[in-house]
């Protein structure tokens, strides 16, 4: 190894998926590939993730599920961040389906037509309050969407709604609302195929809540979205290692090329522990560009492999671990590390 790097292993991202499909049966899983995968590589977590028993994809918007056409692949796609910009014309042609929350998106819809109807997927609020048809607007949004499908505009493959994960009483609550929404839905006459609300949390620990998809994400990446038990407790493993070539040590510090920039956390110093040759040692200070920890009595040399953060076979932190310790979650540890340094797959 010659420089910082990612290594991905889809191997463990293929073991996820397995285990995290086979708790959510007999609902179907959707797999979230959004934020570039968080940070491990939209393409080949998409691919491979559909190899290992993921149904379907999720991918926040229009613009990365074309990507995702544009790679041969032709799974079902669900995008549901749109704004007046989305290109809803190649997204329909694409058979992307359509989360929609407001009538707005509707009638871009319907102006977009050219001749196939659209997927679309109606989202109720329920709590959470990013984006989402609040109750009041709920009625009105099922009543224009069926008007749009009686006419060939679109069909209506879903209701849904998205977690907060606060607390397991807040989830329940929500799922009463997203049902309520399903029974105003039927009094209408509407009774899509669809009913979908849980993210990874629900998907592990709330069977009630996994309806007829789980949208899992954070967990197929090894990392637990609980604080009372970790990705290793729940048989999942780490999928992401970061590493670098000590670069040489001066004044009893080991320092490596990677640091803020490359997502390592600012508030790092005197927390976070790397790795080399099996043994931890604390982080000193991180820069811009460059990271140094305390060597104590290891005989480590310039060229000997420093790990920062990876599933924790061999002794290293975890993401989790670098989370708790920056006071951050375990996405934002990953995705950051993704933007910029290079990844390595392997299996
Ligand atoms: C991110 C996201 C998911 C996956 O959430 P995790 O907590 O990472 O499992 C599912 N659905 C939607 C709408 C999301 O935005």
């Amino acid at each position: 190894m010659t420089s910082p790097r990612l290594d991905i292993d889809l191997g463990a991202f293929a073991h996820n998926v397995g285990v995290l499909s086979e708790i959510a049966k007999p609902s179907r899983t959707m797999l979230a590939v959004k934020a570039n995968a968080y940070g491990h590589g939209m393409v080949p977590l998409a691919r491979r993730a559909l190899e290992s028993g993921a149904d379907s994809l999720a991918v926040l918007d229009v613009p990365a599920a074309l990507a995702l056409r544009r790679d041969g692949i032709d799974a079902q796609l669900f995008a549901w961040l749109h704004s007046p910009e989305t290109d809803f014309e190649r997204a329909i042609e694409a058979d992307v389906d359509l989360g929609i929350s407001s009538l707005w998106e509707l009638e871009a819809i319907v102006a977009a037509w050219h001749g196939k109807p659209a997927r679309v997927h109606l989202k109720i609020d329920t709590g959470l309050h990013r984006n989402g048809a609040r109750p009041e607007d709920w009625p009105a949004l099922v009543s224009a969407a069926m008007v749009a499908a009686r006419d060939g505009y679109l069909r209506i493959e879903g209701i849904w709604s998205h977690l907060a994960d606060a607390s397991p009483e807040d989830d329940a609550e929500a799922l009463t609302k997203l049902l309520e929404a399903v029974e105003t839905a039927r009094d209408l006459g509407c009774t899509p195929p669809l009913l979908h609300l849980a993210a990874s949390s629900a998907g592990i620990r709330e069977p009630e809540a996994r309806l007829d998809l789980v949208r899992f994400g954070i967990a197929a990446y090894g990392i637990s979205p609980f604080d009372d038990e970790s990705g290793r407790d729940l048989g999942l493993r780490g999928v992401m290692t970061m590493r670098a070539p000590l670069s040489k040590t001066e004044g009893g510090e080991g320092i490596i090329a990677l640091g803020t920039a490359d997502g390592v956390p600012p508030n790092a110093a005197g927390r976070g522990e790397v790795t080399v040759r099996g043994r931890r040692h604390r982080v000193v200070s991180v820069d811009i560009d460059r990271l140094a920890f305390e060597l104590g009595e290891s005989a480590a040399e310039a060229g000997d492999d420093v790990i920062v953060f990876g599933p924790g076979d061999d002794g290293e932190a975890t993401a989790e671990e670098w989370a708790r310790w920056c006071e951050t979650i375990g996405d934002e540890i990953v995705a950051r590390a993704g933007e910029r340094l290079p990844r390595f797959y392997r299996d």
